[in-house]
């Protein structure tokens, strides 16, 4: 049997228990644009059960959060929910809503929900742009136009490309719509990622290296060494 099929987004499932973590200080009641934004997340998660089995999957991982709190104006993950704005939301087409939903689960997957920020924050956000959205164009998911990449150092680590990015003559002029999910807290959030949270997106990134059919060399192999 396939284990993905046991453990998929069924909220009793042990792999997609996060989501049942008691509710962050950024929630709120939702207006009725919010609810209609929230629909469209909704959707989003049908088109990749449709199209791309990985994130089929992974994508109910996450519980949709719309936030309607000043000063939250973009997209974020904390690993149990995705946050976004539904004013944000609603300037986004499809392509690009779809792929801020791939983007937020691949830091999840990544390890980003606890990395440090360092000495340079946006550096390293830049670094971890790159470093996931590199995994989006080897799965053929189509990246936003204000999407970070670097393409000389596509299958370099987050790491390595902070330290090429000292180089960079204006790091501030490259943009990171998001919020790192290691900054999020600056924003309200109390749900911390804990190491119960970061170990069991590991178990889920090697679970997609096993199990997922047809899952890209380097993408696999970027899940093995989670
Ligand atoms: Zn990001």
């Amino acid at each position: 049997m396939n284990m993905l099929n046991t453990v998929a987004p069924d909220h009793t499932s042990s792999l997609n228990r996060c989501s049942s973590h008691p509710a962050p200080t950024l929630s709120a009641a939702l207006s009725s644009h919010a609810d209609q934004e929230l629909k469209k997340w909704q959707q989003d998660r049908k088109h990749w059960e449709d199209t791309l089995s990985v994130l089929g999957w992974l994508s109910h991982c996450l519980t949709l959060q719309p936030v309607e709190q000043p000063g939250f104006t973009t997209v974020s993950t904390d690993g149990r929910y995705l946050y976004f704005c539904p004013l944000y939301s609603a300037t986004l087409t499809d392509t690009e809503r779809r792929f801020w939903q791939a983007h937020l689960i691949w830091h999840c997957v990544a390890g980003h929900l606890y990395a440090p920020l360092g000495v340079h924050a946006h550096r390293w956000h830049l670094a971890c742009d790159h470093e996931i959205n590199s995994l989006l164009l080897a799965l053929d998911v189509p990246l936003s136009d204000n999407a970070v990449l670097f393409p000389a150092r596509c299958g370099h680590s987050a790491l390595q490309v902070y330290h090429w990015l000292a180089d960079h003559p204006s790091p501030q002029s490259e943009s990171t719509p998001d919020i790192h999910p290691a900054a999020l807290w600056l924003y309200g959030a109390s749900a911390l990622a804990d190491s119960a949270l970061i170990a069991l997106w590991r178990r889920r990134a090697h679970l997609a290296a096993r199990e997922i059919p047809a899952l890209p060399t380097m993408v696999a192999a970027f899940c093995v060494s989670r």
